[in-house]
């Protein structure tokens, strides 16, 4: 048996004594199989942190050198042959993975689709099952990180904390039109959806004294243990003076803020997304604050982010008016889908997407969410 290093393995530095992979030689496993992966929508903080895991895992792991490719380019039916001859192929929010798209990623020989987010429904889980794709994801990384934005995006659109920075910056002190907000304390607090996110962000909540109802089809001890009443949509959007949408996108809850349940919202309204855009039928939100139903939104997400978001087009011409509509709107507070960015949360990422890699190439199959199809 020929005693290599992993060094051998992949084309490291000998000469490096700080190197770990010299503390230890290895004996050459019978088979090393190269687990590639094409990773799409690429931005460069992924990549800075997804390259010393890879590192950290191809040091760890005798029978699996993991090999990532980095495409900033987004998974769809143009996109879909890049993925030719790899294993498994590594997407984010915006990646598209229809049954077409996956249909291609099997004749390309990719058995694995790993989310490298907790959202899966850009992913046709059936097309997955029937052309044999496994699709695992990060279920949990930080729904602090999430329920914590949301937060910040009540108390911005609530005490106006954007208009006012900017009014301060330009030297005007003074508070007239415009400013003057409500008391979080007292109010009617709704929460639509209350998984692993809605429970943290209903536990943040009560800390400011509300009466909290909630909506789920499954009920939470935890947010019944802070005094949280579970009742219909409707009772949350008749009576709610704020509304947090914290629930998936499914065909069940696409659209829920939509034209029908305007009328029934009571008046001034905020309502808080940070789950997915789908979830609210934008021209009815905009509607709304026109007719001074809503009397504000903060947003993490939008129904037709794809095209844009995690991309600078401050020098190009947006062409989605709806958006546009958005981004000029005052009492629209809107991120790019940075709810989940912090430090924390990218870590656990990186590491359970890595994780999911190794698991699927080791054989172990039972995170897949194709198991639940
Ligand atoms: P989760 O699966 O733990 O919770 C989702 C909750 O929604 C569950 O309690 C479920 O029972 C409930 N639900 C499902 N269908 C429903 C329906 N028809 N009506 C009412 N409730 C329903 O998920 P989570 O970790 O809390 O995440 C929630 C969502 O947040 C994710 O699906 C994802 O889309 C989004 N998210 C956004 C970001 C971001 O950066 N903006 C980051 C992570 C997650």
């Amino acid at each position: 048996e020929t005693k290599i290093t992993r060094a051998t393995l992949h084309g490291g530095k000998r000469d490096d004594p700080t190197a770990s992979y010299l503390r230890k030689s290895y004996k050459r496993p019978e088979h090393v199989d190269v687990f590639k992966v094409m990773c799409y929508d690429t931005t460069s903080w992924m990549k800075e942190n997804f390259e010393p895991q890879v590192k950290k895992f191809n040091e760890t792991h005798e029978h699996v050198v993991l090999k990532v490719e980095y495409t900033q380019d987004r998974l769809d039916i143009n996109t879909a042959s890049y993925a030719v001859g790899y294993d498994a192929v590594c997407l984010f929010v915006n990646d598209t993975a229809s049954a077409e798209v996956i249909q291609t990623l099997s004749m390309g020989g990719v058995g694995l689709i790993a989310m490298r987010c907790a959202g899966f429904d850009r992913v046709d889980l059936i097309a997955a099952k029937t052309f044999g794709l496994s699709v695992t994801r990060v279920p949990a990384y930080s729904p602090y990180a999430v329920a914590e934005h949301a937060i910040a995006l009540l108390m911005c659109v609530n005490r106006k904390i954007h208009a006012a920075n900017t009014r301060v910056k330009m030297s005007n002190f003074t508070l007239d039109s415009g400013l003057l907000g409500i008391d979080v304390h007292g109010k009617n607090v709704g929460v639509l959806g209350t998984g692993k996110i809605g429970q943290i962000l209903c536990r943040i909540v009560s800390g400011f004294g509300v009466n909290l109802l909630a909506y789920d089809v499954f009920d939470s001890d935890e947010v019944k243990s802070l005094g949280g009443k579970y009742v219909s949509k409707e009772e949350i959007f008749k009576t709610c003076d704020i509304i947090f949408l914290m629930m998936p996108l499914l065909p069940a809850t696409q659209h829920t803020i939509n034209y029908e349940m305007l009328p029934l919202l009571k008046k001034g309204v905020i309502i808080i997304n940070t789950s997915r855009g789908g979830l609210i039928e934008t021209t009815a939100l905009l509607d709304g604050i026109k007719s001074g139903i809503i009397s504000g939104a903060g947003i993490d997400v939008y129904e037709n982010e794809g095209e844009y978001f995690f991309q600078d087009w401050s020098a190009r011409n947006i062409g989605d008016p709806t958006l546009v509509a958005l981004l000029g709107n005052n009492k629209v507070v809107m991120t790019a889908h940075q709810a989940f960015f912090t430090r924390e949360a990218i870590e656990k990422i990186v590491s359970t997407t890595i994780e999911n890699f190794g698991e699927y190439s080791e054989g172990l199959r039972g995170n897949e969410l194709t198991n639940h199809v």
